[in-house]
């Protein structure tokens, strides 16, 4: 495998078809010189910590400099629409509840961009596509105007989790222990989203693996054949995986984890 592999940070997908026939009909990735600049310029004096990133991997991405910035006790998110996506008020009204569906959850602010540097420009744009974390500067979320992803609140939240700094659960460096990926059954275009994030890379924040995320592909993802390319083992969450309506109990876990909220649950009302 060469370091390129390892380099997995903008996600495009689009979605098509109705809400409960998700399917990614492309997924692309691009390298960015940043991760590999990150291992090879990493102090001596981490080159030990580097040995415990082996354990506990996942889909949460490391290297914090991808983290959104704090504010006070929130994780602020700055975000304009870009005006030229024409998006309906149906569309915008489903934009807004995708982020308060994460707001309500963790300590996460999607807020108004006013002179952030660092923000998300939600576009419509060819396919859907997100980043994964904070790179830096004007950031596009695409949010295809005219398919699903921007008519479902579940593919936005997911787009936006992306953006927060999450890969797909199958990506998972373990997924071997919990799901069989069925080569034969994969298209061509989608070979190379079935590789695995490494370990050093990702983490699940202390969380198992999770056929319930939010983040996890469904069976039948990147078919050539109208045969299954994803297998939970054992069968039993075959019909769980590709779930696209909320965020998991370990989704909100995890973007907890990774950005320190401090929640605490109190009658079924979250305070962070
Ligand atoms: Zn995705």
């Amino acid at each position: 495998m060469t370091l390129d592999k390892f380099a997995v940070l903008l996600i495009f997908e689009l979605v098509i078809g109705s809400v409960d026939n998700y399917k990614i009909y492309q997924f692309n990735t691009s390298n960015r010189d940043a991760s590999l600049k990150y291992i090879i310029t990493l102090p001596n004096n981490q080159r030990n910590t580097m040995k415990t990133f082996h354990s506990d991997p996942g889909t949460g991405i490391r290297n914090q400099r991808y983290r959104w910035p704090r504010l006070g006790n929130k994780i602020v998110v700055p975000f304009t629409l870009d005006s030229s996506a024409d998006f309906t008020k149906l569309q915008i009204a489903k934009i807004y509840s995708a982020m308060r569906h994460i707001s309500d959850r963790t300590c996460i602010k999607f807020k108004w961009r006013s002179t952030e540097i660092d923000y998300l420009s939600i576009y419509s744009g060819k396919w859907c596509m997100s980043y994964v974390g904070r790179i830096g500067g004007k950031q596009g979320l695409s949010l295809e105007r005219s398919a699903s992803c921007s008519n479902h609140i579940g593919t936005i939240i997911h787009e936006l989790v992306h953006a927060l700094g999450f890969f797909h659960m199958q990506n998972h460096a373990n997924r071997d222990q919990y799901v069989s990926v069925i080569n034969e059954n994969i298209s061509d275009d989608g070979v190379n989203q079935f590789q695995k994030i490494a370990a050093w890379e990702a983490t699940n924040f202390g969380t198992p693996y999770d056929y319930f995320s939010i983040m996890h592909y469904g069976m039948y993802v990147f078919s050539k054949n109208g045969k299954p390319t994803i297998l939970t083992h054992g069968g039993k969450y075959n019909q769980i995986i590709g779930q696209n309506s909320k965020l998991s109990e370990g989704d909100i876990k995890r973007i907890r984890n990774m950005y320190r909220c401090n929640c605490v649950e109190k009658r079924g009302y979250k305070m962070c």
